[in-house]
């Protein structure tokens, strides 16, 4: 099953030329290619079972209600959560982030204390600014160091009985680095705060154990595991789920409505107003089990062997540095060159047919930090080779000459 040379046959996409040379698709971080298997899932759904969910007494009502239920139930069984309730279908991270942080509204009071990373995605830090102010609650932010690792001492020395929510990215988009969420989870129940996890990036590297971590919330989003764009999960505990308010009203969500009053329905369905992406929801369940068909410790290796090949391969470039160098990372190589702006980097890069991420990679903070307007950033999948980072290293090579 890990075969890494076949497995790349799995997605037509690969299999292409851009600018007239053979496609480099090195921008993993910002969204996976998608197998066969995903690709015909959708055109199946819609070929054969298409109807409206939880409605229909009629057959394909029935059909399409059931694979939806049953893909809640294998990300459930994924995620090693306690209730298929538990699991919310969502657009994305994004929405699961606003979702949460709007039921806490009703939750937080002014001089209470919401804890966010210094690592975060925009989507990460957004929505509970705006907690904050609608609440008159304070955001805090936990520390990092030079080498992208959060400052643990620092974290402890800002947990208190203030506290109220603490969010974390599993891994940071924008450097790789792996948080010790565990342990982050632990300290922060020893003051009665809830913690969310933000594993849009660790998903499709790793299968989390929301039971094994404890975590209150943890969200991430399909496409970035090879599933459908618009499609994102929120996994939260059933006692914090049914604490939160609706997120939005509408069909779907309720148990009874009169112009006087409506009763919300219970869990899931609370939380999914209105007619969801029930193609996507269905085939994000075909991506996992694509996914954990290769297997998670495959998948792991094959990305540890190019990370460490790429940092190698890389480094031997003079001038090029690397943000993000804690122990524990993922296979997320974020660089610049000095004296030259990464956007130009990739703009070379993309006439060699290279596609990488250049800019803030929607986590300025990091940026700010670091003191850089941006950073290139490849990063890497188990489909990716090395022979691909070969061609990386020569186009990093040509676009310094060029542009120094
Ligand atoms: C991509 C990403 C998000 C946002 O995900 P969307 O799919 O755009 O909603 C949030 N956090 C991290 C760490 C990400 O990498």
């Amino acid at each position: 099953m890990s075969d890494f040379s076949k497995i790349r046959e799995d997605f037509p996409i690969l299999n292409q030329t851009v600018n007239g040379k053979p496609l480099v698709y090195f921008d993993n971080g910002a969204t996976a290619q998608k197998p066969q298997v995903v690709i015909d899932a959708i055109a199946k759904y819609y070929q054969e079972i298409n109807a409206n969910i939880h409605r229909g007494v009629h057959t394909l009502s029935q059909l399409a209600t059931d694979a939806y239920e049953a893909s809640r139930q294998k990300i459930q069984h994924h995620l090693n959560a306690e209730f298929a309730h538990e699991i919310l279908f969502t657009s994305g991270t994004t929405q699961s982030v606003n979702l949460v942080a709007h039921g806490f509204t009703s939750l937080v009071k002014p001089g209470d204390e919401i804890l966010v990373s210094a690592m975060e995605h925009h989507s990460n830090i957004v929505p509970w600014q705006m907690l904050c102010e609608k609440t008159g609650a304070a955001l805090k932010v936990i520390p990092m160091d030079e080498n992208g690792a959060l400052i643990q001492s620092e974290y402890e020395k800002l947990l208190s009985e203030k506290t109220k929510l603490v969010t974390v990215n599993h891994i940071s988009n924008a450097l790789g680095t792996i948080n010790p969420i565990a342990e982050m989870i632990a300290k922060a129940h020893q003051f009665g705060a809830a913690v969310f996890i933000d594993g849009a990036q660790a998903a499709p590297h790793l299968k989390p154990d929301v039971q094994a971590l404890d975590c209150d919330f943890y969200a991430f989003s399909g496409h970035k595991v090879c599933g459908p764009t618009g499609t994102g999960i929120l996994y939260g505990k059933e006692q914090w789920l049914n604490r939160l308010p609706p997120y939005m009203g509408g069909g779907e969500m309720i148990k009874e409505v009169t112009f006087e009053k409506t009763t919300y329905a219970d869990l899931p369905h609370k939380f999914e107003a209105g007619t969801p992406n029930i193609a996507g929801g269905i085939v994000l369940g075909t991506a996992i089990d694509y996914l954990n068909g290769i297997g998670f410790e495959n998948i792991q290796k094959q990305e540890k062997m190019l990370l460490e090949y790429g940092t190698q391969k890389l480094l031997g470039i003079e001038g090029l540095k690397i943000y993000g160098t804690s122990a524990q990372k993922t296979s997320v190589i974020s660089f610049n060159i000095a004296g030259i702006h990464p956007y130009d980097i990739g703009a070379i890069l993309d006439k060699m047919g290279i596609a990488v991420r250049t800019g803030h990679h929607c986590a300025q903070p990091v940026m700010q930090f670091f003191d850089i307007p941006g950073t290139v950033r490849a990063s890497f999948s188990f489909y990716n080779t090395t022979e691909e980072i070969d061609r990386l290293v020569e186009g990093v090579k040509k676009a310094k000459t060029m542009l120094s």
